[in-house]
């Protein structure tokens, strides 16, 4: 067995810091949490909060998609103050009713109307402006209410708006839990509106709300900021709270439940404290004390960075309720999910989202990238750098899209847990390194200290950025804002001696096909004498930076500790191809070490070939299946090691930071260099960015799916029945694999039409020096979870009849001389286009291939020469001598070497 050594890839050694840094902490620890909207329950990390955060809003805000809108131009000549709730909940008709009062003040005259947001299904029972009765009229979700008289600039007006009905849109919910009632809200980002009549627009905060919530006997009701009164009143109780500091009308929320209330304390100063307290469901108190008695310390550490917690007059608070994920209502979190990272997330809102708001909803990065960068900080306070690496190395995102969202109606792209909470935490990581530690956390606060209790752009946290650091950010917010993807860095560098040390020139290219990147780059040389790091400022396609440094240099790394969003061009330089097949495994041992190593068992992976090994997870607790070989390495694959190999089948998951793995791996360049790939992946979306899709040659239907059976849709391939859940998986669109590209499988049942499961691209030229190379295959769904014996019979199948590696000379140390000229059935057989002959050699001699028709007359002749032992591969294009295609019908091909003669039958079709 050849070994590769190497130093531990840097990705690795983090994660190990980590998990030692923070046993029982940060560590990546499989959570179940509580299901996905579509009703899928999966094991996360529970540091990757953002998908499953970012679906459950996503699936709140699609249910009233129509009340985006901006603000009329009413709305714009007035800025609402205060706003009075004072409703009741009934239950049992699920009905809300009662009197909002607001008062406003013009900022723009006279105005002798005001528009409000309200939907059209709640019923008005009267209004009132001033001292009397007034009249209003409705179209659509607008309630215009004329005013007593024309208000002129700087005048406050009051008004009030009695109603009643039932709220629809599902920012409202009356329902049963654990057999009791609860009555929740959730208004983000265009709910108020369907409960309580407001100008619902985060761009015009009120400066204080009180609420009087009246509610049936037992319940408690909770709301932001304080209680001021709890007041029984027979079978209904009524509870004041009021909040005074700023608030936008989607953070005002109630939750009303007989909750176990358990209380703690932060402490800011020995001197001071404030309360902390926490409304759960009577059967939930156990279960979530462990990390709720954590939020005190959340707050601590959120403090030390960003800032005094900014509504320390009040309380900060959790009110379970009967959703997913988590809703960061101000200074009480609505909350049904637990894990560790989710109740930090949450709490880094009442600073970025809460404190400071997005001022619509194209800017909603401002509030989640914030608080998942928030996660990343938590980590850091935690378990160092290390811990707050991997966790940042969880965001990465390389995928298409602007993380400014140019429709704030769709909720989807508003709730892209890609591009507004991963990107944008990115974009804050990015910058930290941009401005430097000190600069960049003097920032955030002056951006607060600006902008805390309103509502700002993109453009007010740059100037806030610019006016601290006095550097110009216009390039960086443009291109990582309003830009899309990453840049893609190309690096060589040479060295001459120069002033008694050495210059190195250092070639920095850009290749990406998409926008230009301005970036100041970290650059290490490191020599005999040690590392510098030098920072070089880039933005051309192309330039070239000379570094001085005293020694002879020995290798230079271009951002070697990950402070941009980018990818490195790898090469895969002089690929030998040698050997048969390696098999990269992307799975987690930890979390899914059963049913990954029952598969490997089976061999449900690679089935009859030999197999070399390489592991992005560190060894197994308990040691790896006997069935595999001992890995040759570990984190990222080299392309050197890749390019060893004639086919690679790769285990992806994204769980636990494989994925991060499989884009620092170079496998499109090995692709292009000949090389051939199998990925067996659920995500396949997040594997198959933009140019390995395009590569493979299919459009996506769906992503996020419960994949059901396969069926094949190519001969030699076999139907699939499933293990376990095939949750999270992409399906593409079967009429887009066309040309190059074959569906191999696709759904059995539950899609109409079906949709494609597995895939492969055979570029008719081939790759490289291989007739046969660059053939990517893709098979959709967790590896783990086929039925063992059809995935080893499909993977082998891919291997020998679209790959053409022949199981017969396959050999896991590849090259290992046969004893005897081993000739394979060529493949594909019969065939319209090339046909692979492959054969391995006892020794090195001379060696004749030709091609000959049935009467024994040559029609080609395709080597003759030298070669050397082990394994080749040859190919005939159907051509003859002469360059004409060679008519359909029966051929020969035969070879000799070694003193001996072997024959293959081979069919041309048309
Ligand atoms: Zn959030």
């Amino acid at each position: 067995m050849t070994r590769v050594r190497r130093p531990l890839p840097m990705a690795l050694l983090a994660c190990a810091l980590v998990l030692s840094a923070t046993a029982g902490g940060a560590a990546a620890r499989p959570i179940l949490f509580p299901p996905l909207p579509n009703g899928v329950r999966e094991v996360r990390d529970e540091r990757d909060v953002s998908p499953y955060l970012a679906a459950w809003k996503a699936a709140s805000l699609r249910r009233e998609r129509a009340a985006a809108r901006p603000a009329t131009l009413n709305q714009q000549s007035w800025d609402a103050r205060w706003y009075d709730l004072d409703l009741s909940f009934a239950p049992t008709t699920s009905t809300v009713s009662g009197t909002v009062r607001m008062k406003a003040t013009v900022t723009a005259g006279a105005v002798s109307s005001a528009d409000l947001d309200f939907a059209a299904g709640m019923v008005v029972d009267g209004a009132t402006s001033g001292p009397g009765a007034t009249t209003w009229s409705r179209a659509a979700d607008v309630l215009t209410l004329d005013l007593d008289r024309a208000y002129s600039a700087g005048e406050t007006f009051d008004v009030t708006v009695t109603y009643h009905g039932t709220p629809t849109g599902g920012y409202f919910g009356f329902q049963m839990v654990n057999g009791r009632q609860i009555i929740w809200s959730l208004s983000e980002a265009y709910g108020a509106r369907t409960w309580w009549p407001c100008k619902d627009a985060p761009e015009d905060k009120a400066d204080s709300v009180t609420v009087h919530f009246t509610a049936p006997l037992g319940l408690t009701t909770v709301s932001n900021g304080t209680l001021v009164s709890t007041v029984m009143n027979g079978p209904t109780v009524t509870a004041n709270w009021s909040e005074r500091y700023p608030i936008a009308t989607y953070l005002v929320s109630i939750a009303s439940y007989p909750y176990t209330v358990t209380t703690d304390w932060y402490r800011p100063s020995p001197a001071d404290s404030m309360l902390l307290r926490f409304w759960n469901y009577p059967e939930s108190v156990a279960g979530v004390s462990a990390v709720q008695a954590k939020v005190k310390g959340m707050i601590a550490a959120y403090a030390a960075r960003m800032g005094e917690y900014p509504f320390l007059a009040e309380k900060y608070g959790h009110a379970e309720f009967p959703f997913g994920g988590g809703m960061e209502h101000q200074t009480c979190t609505s909350i049904g999910a637990f894990p560790e990272f989710v109740v930090a997330h949450e709490l880094m809102h009442q600073w970025w989202g809460d404190l400071v708001t997005c001022r619509d909803f194209h800017h909603i990065w401002l509030n989640e990238g914030f608080a998942t960068y928030g996660e990343a900080l938590w980590a850091e306070s935690q378990g160092g750098y290390a811990a707050y690496k991997a966790d940042m190395d969880q965001n990465r995102y390389l995928g298409p899209g602007s993380v400014w969202v140019p429709d704030a109606s769709n909720e989807t792209r508003v709730f892209d847990s890609n591009l507004s909470y991963n990107k944008g935490s990115w974009v804050l990581h990015m910058l930290r390194h941009v401005l430097g530690e000190q600069t960049f956390f003097d920032a955030l606060l002056a951006y607060r200290a600006t902008w805390g209790y309103k509502s700002a752009t993109t453009e007010n946290f740059r100037d806030a950025c610019e006016a601290v650091s006095g550097r110009d950010l216009d390039a960086f917010f443009q291109q990582w804002i309003y830009g899309e993807y990453y840049p893609q860095y190309r690096a060589n560098w040479t060295s001459a001696p120069a002033g008694g040390g050495y210059d190195v020139t250092l070639t920095l290219e850009q290749t990406q096909s998409w926008q230009l990147f301005t970036m100041p780059v970290d650059v290490t040389v490191t020599t005999a004498g040690g590392e510098t790091t030098f920072v070089v400022p880039d933005s051309l396609a192309s330039q070239q930076f000379v570094l001085h440094v005293a020694d002879t240099p020995v290798n230079v790394e271009v951002d070697r500790d990950g402070w941009i969003l980018k990818t490195m061009d790898q090469v895969v330089a002089n690929p030998t191809f040698q050997k048969s097949v390696l098999l990269v495994n992307g799975v987690d041992w930890a979390t899914y070490g059963a049913e990954l190593t029952s598969a490997c068992i089976d061999k449900a992976f690679w089935g009859a070939y030999g197999i070399d090994f390489w592991d992005t997870f560190a060894a197994p607790a308990g040691g790896y299946p006997a069935t595999l070989p001992a890995p040759l390495g570990h984190g990222s694959v080299p392309g050197d090691v890749l390019g060893q190999y004639r086919n690679v089948i790769w285990l992806g998951n994204n769980y636990a930071g494989d994925l991060f793995h499989w884009q620092d791996s170079p496998v499109l360049q090995y692709l292009r260099a000949g090389g051939n790939l199998l990925l067996l992946s659920r995500q396949g979306e997040t594997f198959l960015g933009d140019s390995l899709r395009a590569y493979l040659g299919v459009n996506w239907a769906a992503t996020g799916q419960t994949l059901p059976d396969a069926a094949a849709t190519r001969p030699g391939l076999a139907g699939m029945t499933r293990t376990a859940t095939q949750s999270a998986c992409a399906v593409f669109d079967t009429a887009s694999a066309t040309g190059e590209t074959s569906t191999l499988l696709r759904t059995a049942s539950g899609f109409t039409p079906a949709r494609g499961i597995a895939a492969i691209r055979i570029p008719a030229a081939g790759a490289g020096p291989r007739p046969a190379g660059g053939r990517f295959a893709f098979v959709s769904g967790r590896p783990y979870r086929w039925t063992h014996a059809n995935l080893q019979s499909n993977v082998m199948a891919i291997l020998s009849a679209y790959f053409l590696e022949p199981v017969n000379l396959a050999d896991a140390d590849g090259g290992a001389p046969p004893a005897r000229l081993a000739f394979a059935a060529p493949a594909p057989n019969p065939s319209s286009a090339t046909t692979a002959l492959r054969f391995s050699l006892p020794r090195p001699g001379r060696v004749r291939l030709v091609v000959m028709d049935v009467a024994g007359r040559r029609v080609r002749s395709l080597f003759d020469g030298p070669l050397a032992a082990g394994p080749h591969e040859l190919a005939w294009d159907g051509r003859d001598e002469a360059g004409a295609f060679a008519p359909a019908g029966l051929y020969w091909a035969r070879i000799e070497a070694a003193g001996e003669t072997a024959t293959r039958r081979l069919a041309r079709v048309r």
